[in-house]
């Protein structure tokens, strides 16, 4: 078996400058010259994984196939990579110590003082090499999370200087990403932020050997040639990573630029064919000449943080290219939504999604937003607490279950037509603990549900939720119209709702936006993109 070959990718001057997306562009290079690559992430926070996290926070949430709650970088692997990722892929700082501090209650350490040196650090590299060792990767691209310089990275950046110094020479490389701020004042971008940045690398033992400079105006390659010299790096790799309109430009930026090529010359691996990228530009020239524009409301309560809902974002890209259509996403905060402004707020809009989401807050306004788009015939599609918001209207205002509700929200409900699942009752923890991961559906032939998913009946789908349609009331939802086009074949649970009585309405309980890819996008999206379509030409 060949070596597998380790590049790491660490970030300089600030946060956000797009660490995942550079990660991922090179990975979509490499894997479009021949190479399986993958992409991991560690992050140096102390939660064992994200799931605890408001999506404040850190964005949302990813959940991979095994039921890994990880970071949102994850997503973007699997939508450029069209490969999915798994709990491996992502480590955060709480794993590594949790899983150390087991061993030691285990008495694994033989009654010796553990340390960040070498106990972490080593628990960090073996879970570093952890998928290279699997045999499936030529490349396994590593991204650290944080800016080098935050106490909490050290570990890491120390555990990277100690595996390029193991791997030996071509077996790794370190990539940089750094800022070149414009001062507009001055009329000049300034390279010393990145000077201090792959300084402060060096300190840490660690040599940049590629220096991607995120950057709003052109490299000059006088400034190029400074950089070079300044941070001891060959003249091609300082890599210009200029704004682009959309990330999904990002690999080609990177292709002009050569990162693939000096990447896997220092590598000391074959450049093979030529990247076909076929595909990818024609979803891309699709993205940027479309034909019409639709106002798709996204409807949730974390709307003021875009990485919030990030999947569900690209999502809609991806359906928007495949229908050569502009989709607007426009915010609407739940919280403000009430049957007096309802009208005022939703009118215009071409479609309508209620996004997934945890406790009461804004809850009301969802399930009024269900309520206009069902009795305006507004394309409208529900996700996870989007679909259980569209059982408690149908059951309130069609069926009259004034009380209906989620125990989430009421306990004491008199209909809780949504209800914990008996396997979760006894659970306390927080954290891993909800129904993860991938699970079956069932789709009823001659639903929309089965048209939209091409005629296949068995569809695996993620999830991320603790509620449940509750079966006690399937029979009198159903003879009421609602229709339960998809159901999990071992236990029954209602996975899809649907009306027939109006031009395009599902709610699904589990998270179709985290299967959307550039090379897939996601056939409910698409639908859905296409409803709004369909319903703006009339
Ligand atoms: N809060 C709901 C549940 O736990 C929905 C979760 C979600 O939207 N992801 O079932």
């Amino acid at each position: 078996m060949n070596q597998t070959k380790y590049i790491f990718v660490t970030g300089g001057v600030t946060s956000s400058l797009g660490k995942g997306i550079i990660a991922a562009s090179l990975a979509k290079l490499l894997q479009a010259r021949g190479y399986r690559t993958t992409i991991q992430k560690f992050d140096p926070y102390i939660n064992v994984d994200p799931g605890t996290l408001n999506p404040y926070e850190h964005g949302e949430c990813y959940v991979t196939d095994d039921g890994a709650e990880t970071d949102l970088d994850l997503g973007h692997y699997e939508r450029f990579l069209n490969v999915p990722t798994s709990q491996a892929n992502n480590v955060t700082t709480g794993r590594v110590y949790l899983s150390v501090i087991e061993k030691e209650r285990r008495g694994e350490f033989l009654g010796k003082t553990v340390q960040v040196v070498p106990h972490i650090t080593n628990e960090i590299k073996e879970r570093m090499q952890h998928l290279g060792n699997s045999g499936d990767y030529d490349i396994v691209i590593t991204e650290i999370g944080g800016t080098v310089g935050d106490i909490e990275s050290l570990p890491y950046i120390e555990s990277v200087r100690q595996l390029v110094w193991d791997l030996g020479e071509s077996n790794s490389l370190v990539i940089h990403l750094t800022l070149v701020p414009y001062l507009a004042a001055a009329g000049e971008l300034k390279t010393k932020p990145t000077q201090h940045s792959v300084k402060t690398l060096m300190e840490s033992g660690i040599k940049a050997d590629i220096l991607v400079c995120r950057t709003e105006h052109e490299l000059s390659s006088d400034l190029r040639h400074k950089l070079a010299l300044f941070c001891n790096v060959t003249r091609d790799s300082v890599i210009q990573s200029i704004d682009a309109s959309t990330i999904y430009d990002v690999p080609n930026l990177m292709l002009e630029e050569g990162l693939d090529k000096v990447a896997l010359k220092k590598l000391d691996l074959p450049e093979k064919n030529t990247p076909d990228l076929k595909q990818w530009n024609q979803f891309l020239f699709r993205l940027k000449n479309p034909k019409h524009t639709v106002n798709i409301g996204l409807v949730g309560k974390y709307v003021e943080l875009q990485d919030s809902y990030k999947s569900i974002l690209e999502a809609f890209i991806h359906a928007g290219s495949a229908n050569e259509t502009k989709v607007n996403v426009i915010s609407v905060h739940s919280e403000y939504i009430d049957k007096e402004n309802a009208a005022d707020k939703l009118s215009g809009l071409d479609g309508i999604l209620v996004a997934p989401g945890f406790g009461e807050r804004g809850i009301e306004g969802k399930i009024e937003t269900v309520r206009y788009a069902r009795e305006n015939n507004i394309p409208f599609f529900g996700i996870c607490l989007g679909m259980q918001m569209a059982v408690i209207e149908y059951s309130r205002n069609v069926i009259g279950w004034k009380e209906a509700n989620s125990t989430e929200m009421n306990e004491h409900t008199a209909y809780p037509v949504i209800n914990i699942m008996e396997e979760q009752k006894n659970i306390t923890d927080k954290g891993g603990t909800m129904r993860l991961g991938a699970w079956k559906c069932t789709l009823e032939e001659g639903t929309l549900a089965s048209k939209i998913y091409g005629g296949e009946t068995n569809i695996l789908e993620r999830h991320r939720h603790r509620y449940e349609f509750n079966g006690t009331y399937l029979n009198e939802l159903q003879k009421a119209g609602l229709i339960t086009s998809g159901v999990n074949p071992d236990t029954g649970l209602v996975e899809i709702i649907e009306l027939n009585t109006h031009p395009f309405f599902i709610g699904v309980q589990y998270h179709p936006e985290y299967k959307s890819t550039v090379a897939n996008p996601h056939p409910l999206f698409v639908s859905f993109v296409k409803a709004a379509v369909t319903k703006k030409s009339k």
